[in-house]
């Protein structure tokens, strides 16, 4: 477990930049973290970094976006799980996680089944996100890895 002190939105795309640069095809990252927390934006980051082809934005309505390389390389898969209700519903998506890079916002209790190894961020907002917090507090970022794909974390530092 490695506990990160995110101050602004920009050093959160940075934090995906540089765990987009560890994954591969068959990579799970599971975001979570209230609404607001920085999961898009951690996304946003992750996905510039891989060089995908359009925009990464929330995809709420769509459960799950895929974004292909530019470089034709594993897509990223993007998973709104909000609506989710159990993983019964996410293996229902189809998403061919073999061979995708896939980021699940709001993965917690919908993993289950789906994967033994994924990377899981948990954004945290000091003030817990009350609505007359001020937006841009630093977020602090407790990244997990599970199973042993996952289990040096020394390159987050
Ligand atoms: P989520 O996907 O978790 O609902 P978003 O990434 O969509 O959250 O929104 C986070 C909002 O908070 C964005 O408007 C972002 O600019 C802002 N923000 C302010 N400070 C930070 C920070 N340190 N890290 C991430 N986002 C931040
Ligand atoms: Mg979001």
């Amino acid at each position: 477990m490695t506990v990160l002190t995110i101050n602004t939105p920009d050093d959160m795309g940075a934090l995906g930049a540089r765990i987009a640069a560890q994954l591969q095809a068959g990579d799970l990252i599971a975001l979570n973290g209230e609404l607001g927390a920085g999961k898009t934006t951690f996304t946003r980051g992750l996905g510039e970094a891989l060089g995908v082809r359009g925009a990464v934005t929330s995809p709420t309505f769509v459960l799950a976006r895929t974004h292909p390389r530019l470089d034709g390389a594993a897509p990223l898969v993007h998973v709104d799980a909000y609506r989710l209700s159990s993983p019964v519903e996410l293996d229902d998506l189809d998403i061919d996680f073999e061979r995708s890079i896939v980021v699940v916002e709001w993965a917690a209790g919908m993993l289950d089944g789906i994967t033994e190894t994924w990377l899981e961020l948990q954004i945290e907002r000091p003030s817990g996100g009350e609505p007359d917090a001020d937006e841009a507090e630093p977020r602090t970022v407790t990244v997990t890895g599970h199973g042993q794909r996952w289990a040096d974390l020394s390159w987050l530092g």
